[in-house]
């Protein structure tokens, strides 16, 4: 089963239909021999997730849009679809598991508090933020008071309880930076103690990521390049919640015409706009190498 999970918080641009396009067909037969069998990796499903985690940021209108795009594109996925933020209380469960085993602390930290702690540490002795919880009384005087925190992933932690990170590996069946491919080393300690639980929504999006993926039983995970950092944090949440892994395949990531990789705010782009300037799903499939 491969899945399209994206955040509606802008119109799907050509970077998006390359994506899902890729990730469908995945989930579709290989081979021409196979026509009448669905891929084994992929065991011919896929699902749509809407992941809508923070409301602030997403849009009813841009969850519509998604719908339309893709049916317009000729996809067609399982229905019902998990819209994240109907399932909260799901993400908190993991979370409360992850506190009671000593895995995750508060942080209280603002942003810039954050970039200076990582800033001010001896002879660039912290990349990336590595922190702890703060002695309990602290902590309890700093809750009573009212003070937003976030949960972040204690590294040290999980290295104590998995007795290092040397058997988190994952399959790479596309190609990562530097064409990384085949059987990849997890490295999650390049991403620092990750924030699972933002302050402001109450999960964040590695633990809602890994929790929906196995939940829903993905198999194959499709995305693009720009993810295949988080796979290495991803990769270790599995293991910490006892999660299957599935395989990867992270794709090149569709360019403009100067160069650059798509973004949302490239307006023009849009797959609304696109449909709307009379293109047909067929010539855009096309362009994008899917005949
Ligand atoms: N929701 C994420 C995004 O819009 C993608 C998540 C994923 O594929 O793991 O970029």
């Amino acid at each position: 089963m491969t899945r399209f999970a994206p955040s509606p918080t802008g119109y799907l641009h050509r970077g998006h239909a390359y994506s899902a396009l890729t990730a469908f067909e995945a989930s579709r037969p290989a081979a021409l021999e196979s026509a009448l069998e669905p891929s084994l990796e992929s065991g011919g499903r896929f699902i749509l997730r809407i992941e809508d985690i923070d409301r602030t940021r997403c849009r009813a209108d841009y969850e519509a849009a998604i719908y339309e795009d893709l049916a317009w594109l000729g996809l067609s996925w399982e229905t019902p679809v998990r819209r994240q933020s109907e399932h909260m209380a799901h993400y908190g469960a993991a979370l409360r598991g992850l506190a009671q085993r000593g895995l995750i602390y508060r942080c209280f930290r603002t942003r810039r508090e954050v970039a200076w702690a990582i800033e001010s540490a001896p002879h660039g002795a912290m990349e990336v933020f590595r922190g702890e919880a703060l002695p309990s009384a602290d902590e309890a005087r700093r809750i009573a008071a009212g003070e937003p925190y976030a949960w972040r992933l204690s590294l040290g932690a999980a290295e104590r309880a998995l007795g290092g990170f040397g058997a988190l590996t994952f399959h790479e069946t596309g190609e990562g930076p530097d064409g990384q491919h085949g059987l990849i080393q997890a490295r999650p300690e390049l991403g620092g103690d990750v924030v699972l639980a933002r302050k402001d929504v109450g999960v964040a999006y590695h633990l809602a990521v890994v929790s929906d993926d196995a939940l829903q039983g993905v198999t194959q995970i499709v995305r693009g390049q720009d993810l295949f950092e988080a796979t290495h944090v991803q990769r270790l949440l599995q293991a910490l919640l006892g999660y299957p892994t599935p395989t990867y395949r992270h794709h090149r990531l569709v360019t403009g015409a100067d160069g650059r990789r798509l973004a949302k705010r490239d307006r023009a782009q849009t797959l609304r706009d696109l449909r709307g300037s009379g293109m047909t799903p067929q010539a855009l499939r096309a362009e994008l190498g899917f005949g």
